[in-house]
Order: structure tokens, then sequence, then C-alpha cells
């Protein structure tokens, strides 16, 4: 198989993006779909991904105070239903179990949507006084939401994710909490996955069911459609009042406690694939790719075989401080590899061959660029280092040109619906009413992204009624 037939089997990223997004997923192995309907099997190479997410973002929880735990899958019905707007909000996605063994349950229970109620039960136990706080608890666990029309990685019916529950002496400190975690979300996506965000809140409309206000951090796609990367919630008293979870404070007094809540899912992989991706396929930023480096030897003869192949192994002891690969396969020409690795999304790329090995050198091409240089073999490790924080580095300038470049301001409905039409993100006055956000959507069917932290705060006049903005918004279609 020639390397453009080998690419060839991938839809183009330019013309025809969604098949690109689905084909990259098969061929470079990151996904298959099960018998279940929306449920997404993660292959090793996806899974790896999954990973190195979970290790990064886990540091930083350790390293804000978070200890992790893990609370159950089933929540009985009746524990759901005591928050009304929550249950509301999750209703139509919930999926019961409504029998164990050969008889039918007394109660149905639901496999978890979001862990609030089973976490703000099992807290009100452990809350009697202000010293009992603050709690700081994160789980990795999987949920389920039973959607209708699913894709892998942004909308599957069981995704993993992680989801922090925490609880607070005071709204000040909840606060503070929700607005820390937002950032070490925005931190994480932005220095580890090279993707540029705009962090603010949303809307009542598009806030988390049962939420005094949920904040949000946005990316845009390689489409220009928008993708939620995180949320972080305050949810007030709201779950406490409804969950008991109440304390003597330093006055005496009893007090309901104040929660928040916060989580970024297995979406995040569908972003990175979606963000850097390119004609010949993935490219992944090297701090999350499964492997940041592989390693390609070049033969013709047996004899050029013995001698690549030991420089080639020597170089991958070498470099044991990153994530290699070496790809010894007989059976497939190097040319196949240098195409199969690069739609892997591979950062880097190293060639050896019998005249490199005669040189002490080794042939290194970046998948960004597709920049090639040779480099002595002595001192690799520390080069090879640098060279994958500069692709690190520009990965994430080069998306923040991509992001600013497709980002305009629309002053009227046609304007807005023109840009919307047109792929961008588009900032635009609106006067705070949820039917102009709701008239807006069935016009455009774009929705209020966030409300940016950074904007402009000039007043202007809503775009969709003409009253009186306190500062544009972002409008996006999003997945
Ligand atoms: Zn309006």
């Amino acid at each position: 198989m020639s390397n453009e037939h080998f690419v060839r089997n991938i839809a183009s990223h330019d013309e025809e993006y969604s098949r690109w997004y689905t084909d990259v997923i098969y061929k470079a192995q990151l996904a298959d779909w099960s018998l279940v309907h929306g449920c997404m099997v993660i292959r090793p190479y996806g899974f790896s991904l999954w990973e190195n997410i979970q290790q990064l973002l886990d540091k930083r929880f350790k390293a804000t105070g978070h200890q992790n735990a893990y609370f159950p899958l089933l929540i009985p019905e009746s524990l759901l239903a005591k928050e009304a707007e929550h249950v509301e909000g999750f209703a139509p996605e919930v999926a019961w179990v409504t029998r164990g063994g050969q008889d039918d349950l007394e109660e149905r229970l639901a496999i978890r949507p979001t862990s609030e109620a089973i976490i703000g039960e099992t807290y009100s136990k452990w809350v009697q006084s202000w010293r009992d706080l603050p709690i700081l608890i994160n789980q990795w666990c999987n949920v389920m939401r039973w959607e209708k029309v699913t894709r892998f990685f942004l909308r599957t019916t069981e995704f993993l994710w992680q989801e922090g529950h925490t609880v607070h002496r005071t709204h000040e400190e909840a606060r503070e909490e929700v607005l820390r975690m937002l950032g070490v979300y925005q931190d994480f996506v932005e220095n580890e996955l090279a993707i540029p965000v705009i962090a603010g809140q949303k809307t009542e409309q598009e806030k988390f069911k049962g939420a005094l206000e949920t904040f949000s951090i946005e990316a845009m796609m390689g489409d220009g459609k928008a993708l939620q990367a995180a949320t972080s919630h305050d949810l007030g008293q709201h779950f406490s009042s409804v969950f008991d979870i109440k304390f003597q404070d330093m006055d005496k007094e009893m007090k309901y406690a104040w929660t928040t809540s916060w989580g970024a899912s297995t979406r995040l992989i569908g972003a990175l694939i979606m963000v850097h991706g390119d004609e010949s396929g993935l490219i992944f930023p090297p701090n999350v790719a499964p492997y940041q480096v592989v390693i390609v030897p070049i033969w013709r003869s047996d004899e050029e075989q013995a001698q690549v192949g030991a420089a080639a192994q020597q170089v991958q002891r070498q470099l044991g401080d990153f994530r290699v690969h070496y790809d010894g396969r007989d059976e497939y020409k190097p040319g196949w590899k240098f195409s199969e690795w690069e739609m892997r999304g591979v950062p880097l790329r190293i060639e050896i061959g019998p005249r490199d090995v005669a040189a002490r050198q080794v042939t290194v091409v970046r998948r960004d660029t597709r920049e090639k240089r040779q480099l002595p073999m002595d001192g690799l490790s520390a080069t090879l280092g640098d060279l994958l924080r500069e692709v690190q580095g520009d990965l994430l300038a080069r998306a923040r040109t991509f992001l600013s470049d497709n980002t305009v301001a629309a002053s009227s409905l046609p304007e807005l619906q023109e840009a919307i039409a047109a792929r961008k993100f588009v900032w635009a006055h609106w006067c705070g009413r949820t039917q102009c956000e709701l008239a807006v959507k069935e016009k455009t069917a774009a929705t209020i992204r966030n409300i940016p932290f950074e904007r402009d705060k000039a007043p202007g006049s809503c775009v969709n009624c003409g009253q009186p903005s306190t500062g544009p918004v972002l409008f996006a279609r999003s997945y």
C-alpha cells in the first residue's frame, strides 16, 4: 500500500470535517462502537490519552488540596428526586435499573448521570460541625446519560469523567473554590492540551440544573464550533438544604453548608482531535501524546538491519524519560510507517538509516510542521526535550491564532446570523433576558457559550430586541 493510498482512507479535513473526525478515530485506533447504542470502546491508543489527561489533572487536584474517593454507581429514585430542578434537568437522560436477579425492585435505581445526590446524602452524615469543613473530594468514574444522537468522545451514552464535590462553611469560600477549579481547568487545557479557552459564566438557561451559577471554559474546534471543555458550579445551599448537609457554626448556630461541583470528561479527547488535526490525520501535543517519539529504522539488507537496529535501540534507551515507541515491524516499508505515525499524531519521528549510523546522528521530523533536521546522537535526550517543548508551545500558539482569526463582532441580528453561518465565534450584545437568548438560538442555532470574564464592558444594545446591554457575550454553535 502506498502512502497516498493510506492517507486517502481518511475523508478530507477541510471538506468533510465530520467524516474526517470519525475516520481518524477508527484509523488511528482510538475507539470503536459496541453492541449497545452510544456505548464506546476506548482502545489502548485512545485510553493512554485519557490516562495522561488523568495524571496531569489529578496532580493539579491534589496540589489544590483535594483527595480522591469513590461513591456508588446506583442512586435510589427517591434520593435523586429530592432536588426538583436537578432531577427535571436529567430525567430524559436517566437509565434505570428495575430488576435485581429474578426480582423486580421495590424502588427503581438510577445509573448515575452525575453524583450530587448520592454524594450530598453521604456528606450529610459526615458534616456536623464547622470543624468538619471544608470537604474537598474528587472522584474518577463513569456516568451514563441516555443520548439519542451519539458521537465518539463528544456524546456517548456512558462516558468517563471526574467530578469534584466540595463542602464549605461560607459562600465566599465555596465561591473561591469554584473559580479556583475553573482556573485549574484553564491552566490544564491550555498548557497540557495546547487548547486556548475562554472562561466565563453560563447564562441562566445554560447553567447546570440545580446550580446557583455555572462557569465554563469554551474552546474553538477546527470547524469553528464551540466545545465546553469543563464546568465548575456554585451550588449555593440548594443541595445542602435538600440533602440536609448542616453544621454547627462557630457562633453555635446550625447552618446549611455551601457546596460546589466541577467536572471534565473524555470529551477532552474529542477536543484534542478536532483542534490540532489536519489533512494527514491527528496531531497530539507532546504533553499528552500516547507516544511522544516514534523511532523508525531504515534498512535494505540484513547487514544494515543488524547495524541500524542496534543503533536505534541504543537511541531508544537514551530516551527513557520520554514515551517512545520503536517501530521495528519488518512487514511494512519505512514510508508506510511514516505515513501511519503521521496519521496517528506522534509529535516527533526519528528516522535512522545506515548513513545516520555512520555519522552518529538521527533525522528528526516534526509532525506539526514536517520540518526535518539532523541531530547528533550524543545529547539527544536534552535536544529532544527542548524540541518537544517547542512543539507544545507552537501548537498552542497556532490554536490561539486560529481562535482569534475566527472570532468577530456583530452589532445586528443579520450580522450575527451571517457570522455564525461562516462558522465564527461572535461577540454580540445581549440584554440578559432568556427570551432573547432563545430567539437568537432559534434563528441561528447558536447559543451563548458564556459571558466571558474578560470582555469589553462598554454598553450597547441587544442584537435581538435593541434594549440596553451591559457588554457583549460570546455566541457560537456548539458540540
Ligand atoms: Zn434582548
